[in-house]
């Protein structure tokens, strides 16, 4: 039996495919976090109850502790009764150093930012400018409605080393009511950040470069913290978790590139860190190398039954998220057929990137370091966000894309509220929109 949780209600999804009530009551007192870990897609259902669309592919690590159905509502809301978008998601690249130094990352290890075309100070962020910056963000989107917004801290380096994080965190949460993902290596997660971090996140993601004692120095150049070093800090932040009793709530992953080298490493790792009580592994592909092709990385049988076999160890309490397609190791961002890309791009208009100071559009590196694609630069000004995100602005700055975009950084994103308002727009009857829950 399935279960579809939304507008405050539950239901039913019998193995037929029907909607009936829900008659089993441990799924009400679920909370967010075993929803996300449990969550199975997404079910939109007309006036009369009937399954109009539905997508089944996993939604929920991407947008904790946010779900999809809120990206559904507000795209629903702006579609059918014209009411502005709010910010639902921002991501914040707030430092750029870096202890490490991957093969294979996308900011030149936080160094090749043109730093120069900027606006002056951009990448100063004293605690009281930050938390005037992230005010804005939560007072502009509470006008349109929206009162939690997803705040993720990743860095264009190790975010470990912007200085007033335990603070900004603390912020966020307490006088912001912001949802908290943090994502790092944690190779410089001291005592102070980690206590803020169990006491205010909603979501910490440990990456891993790689599996194995040297994985750290092989694929980033990473001698003073290891695989190990990695698993300590992990095995802290977990029995801190515990000591402060937030086990039901706070999320904590993982997160791992598929790798040739690691063909037969997936389920050992995995069972390792479903042992140690983590909740959620991600296993990804990372971008093709330039100039080659997805399709010339074949994933080898040994990494496919491998992969198969770690999906298996997915539980109700241990959730597991492969790529959608294991066709090959790496990915490609290419949008392949513009006929089925948006014509508008929603991901720059609901989850908008701040580099430092400055708002832009994505997170794609070649927006990203094109100062064309900055709505505004904070200065300090109240409702200075209302001029950065006005129609006229974002109308300014958006103008080249999607259509000039050739691969997009949020493409599943931008499919999947393209497809929504396909139907929003297809459909006249009022839509509820469901998390499927396994
Ligand atoms: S940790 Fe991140 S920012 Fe640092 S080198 Fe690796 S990928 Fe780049
Ligand atoms: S790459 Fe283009 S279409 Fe994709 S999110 Fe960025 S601006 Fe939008």
């Amino acid at each position: 039996m399935e279960y579809l949780i939304g507008d405050g209600e539950v239901k039913c999804l019998t193995p037929s495919g029907e909607i009936a009530p829900a008659t089993q009551k441990e799924i009400g007192s679920l909370s967010k976090k075993q929803i996300a870990i449990r969550s199975d897609g997404l079910i939109v259902l007309d006036e009369k109850g009937e399954v109009v669309w539905s997508t089944r592919k996993r939604y929920a690590q991407h947008f904790f502790p946010l779900s999809v159905v809120d990206y559904a509502r507000a795209i629903y809301a702006f579609e059918r009764f014209g009411k502005p978008l709010p910010i639902l998601s921002v991501d914040s690249h707030d430092t750029l150093e870096c202890d490490f130094k991957c093969a294979d990352c996308l900011s030149g290890c936080g160094k090749s930012l043109p730093i120069e075309e900027y606006p002056k100070d951009n990448f100063k962020m004293p605690l009281e400018f930050y938390e005037h910056i992230l005010k804005e963000i939560v007072e502009y989107s509470s006008r349109r409605g929206f009162s939690k917004v997803r705040f993720e801290q990743s860095g264009e380096g190790n975010p470990d080393f912007y200085e007033f994080r335990p603070e900004i965190l603390s912020f966020a949460k307490r006088n912001a009511n912001m949802g908290i993902v943090y994502v790092t290596s944690g190779s410089q997660t001291d005592d102070s950040l980690r206590h803020s971090l169990i006491e205010n996140a909603d979501f910490i993601r440990i990456s891993f470069p790689g599996i194995g004692q040297n994985a750290y120095r092989f694929y980033s150049g990473q001698t003073d913290f290891t695989y190990n070093d990695s698993m300590k800090n992990l095995e802290k932040i977990l029995d801190e978790r515990r000591k402060n009793g937030r086990e039901k709530d706070l999320m904590v992953g993982a997160r791992l590139a598929l790798r040739s080298e690691h063909e037969g490493a997936y389920l050992d790792f995995a069972k390792r860190l479903r042992e140690m009580g983590l909740d959620v592994i991600q296993i990804v592909k990372i971008l093709v190398p330039e100039y080659k092709r997805p399709e010339d990385f074949p994933v080898t049988s040994l990494a496919m039954e491998q992969l198969q076999a770690t999906r298996d160890l997915e539980n109700p309490s241990f959730g597991v998220s492969l790529p959608h397609s294991l066709d090959s190791m790496y990915y490609s961002r290419e949008i392949e057929d513009r006929r089925e890309f948006p014509q508008q791009c929603f991901s720059a208009l609901i989850q908008p990137v701040l580099m430092g100071r400055s708002l832009f559009v994505c997170t794609k590196s070649e927006v990203m370091y094109s100062q064309a694609f900055r709505l505004g630069t904070f200065q300090g000004v109240p409702q200075e966000l209302e001029q950065f995100l006005s129609p006229a602005q974002v109308k300014e700055v958006t103008k080249n894309v999607p259509g000039e975009c050739k691969s997009c950084c949020s493409i599943y994103d931008n499919m999947l509220m393209h497809s929504l308002q396909g139907v929003i727009r297809s459909i006249k009857s009022g839509l509820r929109f469901y998390e499927v829950i396994k």
